[in-house]
């Protein structure tokens, strides 16, 4: 198995600047508000953080800066500029309004940013509009995506995987190719936030997409990871046995998310709050608080994610196993491990 020592470090730390967005999407994580919080984390608190980001870990996190619209929020070159300076490689996922600009994007590729991570949740207008709740935007994605690769800043997107675009995933890769990303995360939807259990894919269903997308991924020059969804390294290790089994980063193992308030969570998808770094340093928040090192411990885990020969490597989700269940520790009811064992 290929270990990554996420006890010590976080792979990607994802910081939620502001709640407010002038979006309306189906399925927001962070039920975004039109107004920004008056006791959002002040540029001056967020220094301290960054400095412990960025000295605090052998090798530092990448940090995502997301919303709401992070660009809702007036300090953001002022943020961005201090992430950069500590040397932090830094990613910016705004949303698509008309505060995006192409001089914005020209903006970041100087400040120094890495990379921007668009939503992309339907093959067109018509489905992609009608999820985001604004008329336009899947038209402006499609410019400022060619902008942002134009400029020379790596693109990633990020497509909700839940039944209407489940069942658009050919089409919706093919516009991804198209668009020369340097990597396509898929998000499995977990029913918290606004997205409603409707809304997610059943076990059989996350099966079949996460066997499609094995057989796509095969020969594609992009990268291509999945939220919420662990058990894609079981999907891929069983279909290539040879190859070597992945860890992969899950909730409180490799990601954790910081909100607008300075709570810390495992991620932006699982609602239980391990501190605030108003109070305790971020680091040492993600080594040592229960709540974290309960989430790396595969041990722990119950039912058919407790005994499964994937539970070191996957562990199963456990915002899905949280939402659904009210339990942590349950298994992920979002794999058919769990269905039929
Ligand atoms: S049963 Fe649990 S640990 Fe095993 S593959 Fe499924 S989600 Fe992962």
């Amino acid at each position: 198995m290929t270990y990554m020592n996420y006890a010590e470090a976080p792979h990607v730390v994802t910081w939620e600047l502001t709640r407010a967005c002038k979006l309306h999407c189906q399925h927001c994580r962070a039920q975004a508000a039109s107004k920004r919080h008056p006791d959002e984390l002040s540029l001056n608190e967020m220094y301290w953080v960054l400095d412990d980001l960025a000295t605090s870990f052998s090798r530092p996190p990448v940090l995502v800066f997301t919303g709401g619209d992070p660009l809702e929020r007036p300090d953001l070159p002022d943020i961005i500029g201090a992430a950069v300076d500590r040397g932090l490689v830094t990613a910016l996922a705004p949303s698509v309004t008309p505060h995006l600009t192409d001089e914005v994007i020209r903006e970041w590729k100087k400040a120094g940013v890495h990379s921007v991570s668009l939503s992309l949740d339907g093959m067109n207008a018509t489905t992609h509009d009608r999820f985001r709740g604004f008329p336009g935007t899947f038209d402006r994605t499609l410019e400022i995506a060619d902008v942002i690769v134009r400029e020379g800043l790596a693109l990633q997107l990020n497509t909700s995987i839940g039944p209407k675009t489940a069942m658009q995933l050919t089409h919706l890769a093919s516009l991804v190719k198209f668009l020369h990303v340097t990597s396509w995360e898929l998000f499995f939807v977990i029913p918290v936030g606004r997205a409603r259990p409707v809304d997610a894919l059943s076990a059989e269903q996350i099966e079949k997409a996460l066997l499609w997308l094995a057989d796509f991924a095969l020969d594609q020059p992009f990268r291509i990871t999945v939220v919420g969804a662990p058990h894609w390294t079981r999907v891929t290790h069983q279909l290539l046995p040879q190859s070597p089994m992945r860890m992969i980063a899950r909730e409180a193992r490799g990601f954790a998310f910081i909100d607008h308030l300075g709570n810390v969570y495992p991620s932006g998808y699982l609602p239980v709050s391990a501190g605030n770094v108003r109070h305790r340093a971020f680091s040492d928040i993600y080594r040592r608080s229960a709540l974290f090192r309960m989430l790396r411990d595969a041990r722990q885990f119950e039912g058919a994610c407790g005994t499964c020969d994937y539970r070191d490597a996957c562990g199963g989700s456990r915002a899905r196993a949280y939402a659904m269940t009210g339990n942590l520790v349950a298994a992920d009811p979002g794999c058919i491990g769990t269905q039929t064992g």
